[in-house]
């Protein structure tokens, strides 16, 4: 309730309780307010160099919503320009994405939709003896798998349709 009136006037106009180093704290407070816009110089010169050249390590808070976007559909494209390999009925020369080599696949017939569709119609031509599993024998007829000969990974599968 004795704290020295003027000097609580002068510096901070709300009421301060019973503090003595109020005015060094307020001349603190009101030194520290100042530097906060300094900064801002800093980033505004990287805004202008994001667009001109991206990567900018310095400003990344402030550049960094613009090359996310940028990096995940080139990180993404990459991946997809491995996987469409033209696979067919036969042996393909290919670089396995498991164990990177290169590599010759080897394949493995399975029975798939032709093979399927093939055996139906036998069945309806009359064929029911157990001629209507002839395709099952087929290779020509059948889907083929591809498989690494080093690491037995699925490469990937040929469908007939
Ligand atoms: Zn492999």
């Amino acid at each position: 309730m004795s704290v020295p009136g003027p000097y609580q006037a002068a510096t901070g106009p709300s009421s301060a309780p019973s503090a003595p180093p109020s005015y060094e704290e307020t001349v603190a407070v009101h030194s520290y307010y100042p530097t906060p816009p300094a900064p801002m110089p800093g980033p505004a010169t990287g805004l202008v160099a994001g667009p001109d050249g991206k990567g900018m390590s310095p400003p990344l808070y402030y550049t960094q919503p613009m090359p996310v976007p940028n990096n995940n559909p080139i990180a993404m494209q990459t991946v997809y320009v491995q996987q469409p390999i033209s696979l067919a009925d036969r042996p393909v020369q290919m670089c396995c994405p498991s164990c990177n080599k290169m590599i010759v696949s080897e394949l493995s017939y399975h029975a798939g939709a032709l093979t399927w569709l093939s055996c139906g119609s036998l069945c309806l031509l009359g064929c029911v003896a157990g001629c209507c599993f002839i395709p099952f024998c087929v290779d020509a007829l059948q889907d083929v798998d591809h498989y690494c000969p080093n690491c037995k990974v699925l490469l990937g599968t040929y469908k007939r349709l």
